[in-house]
């Protein structure tokens, strides 16, 4: 099994459930490689959506009952899909007001374990399943490494695993060597310019 939006860019997926997340967020149609926005219609989103549960519940051991869209979810689900991105892309700017909020319960296992559980139906089930493993990636100071690739025409959400968190593009050999590319040609112009 593999992450259905993520698998189009890479199969650097990030740890645990985090992947959710990273795949919400990947479902977006990007530009280079050229891929379809996968909420974009009913069908393909709870398509989606049933496929990227099942691997989040093979990849956390947690059993998942299916969660329904209808068409009002699909339209919530995208604007929380992009809200997300936008909050990514403006992560040094701390003036922005709460996006969204999620009903969460806490609950208590046999072993001592607190479990985090997502409420509601529908997208909203989908939005507190998202939180829910953002504020654990927070906790556990992995959140940083889940980056937007820095080209404009990509955008696609990538892990970084370099040991100083240094990464910027989604995969080199795709998005770093033409923008590599694209400067060496601007500093010649600009060489035989002068
Ligand atoms: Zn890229």
């Amino acid at each position: 099994m593999s992450w259905p939006a993520t698998v189009r860019y890479n199969k650097e997926s990030a740890p645990a459930g985090l992947a959710f997340v990273q795949d919400l967020m990947n479902t977006i149609a990007a530009r280079k490689p050229r891929t379809d926005d996968l909420l974009a219609d009913l069908g393909d989103a709870q398509a989606w959506l049933d496929l990227a549960l099942a691997e989040w519940s093979q990849i956390t051991g947690t059993p998942v009952g299916g969660i329904e869209l209808d068409e009002h979810d699909r339209e919530e689900l995208l604007g929380f899909r992009d809200d997300l991105r936008r909050a990514m892309r403006q992560a040094s700017s701390d003036a922005l007001p709460p996006l969204h909020t999620a009903a969460i319960a806490l609950q208590l296992d046999g072993d001592g374990h607190v479990r985090p559980e997502p409420r509601g139906t529908g997208w909203r089930r989908v939005a507190a399943l998202a939180l829910i493993e953002i504020f654990q990636a927070q906790q556990t100071g992995i959140w940083p490494r889940l980056k937007m690739c820095r080209n404009d025409r990509c955008t696609a959400m990538f892990f970084d695993r370099s040991r100083n968190n240094s990464g910027v593009w989604h995969d080199v050999k795709v998005c770093g060597n033409a923008a590599n590319l694209r400067a060496y040609r601007a500093r010649q112009r600009a060489q035989s310019a002068t």
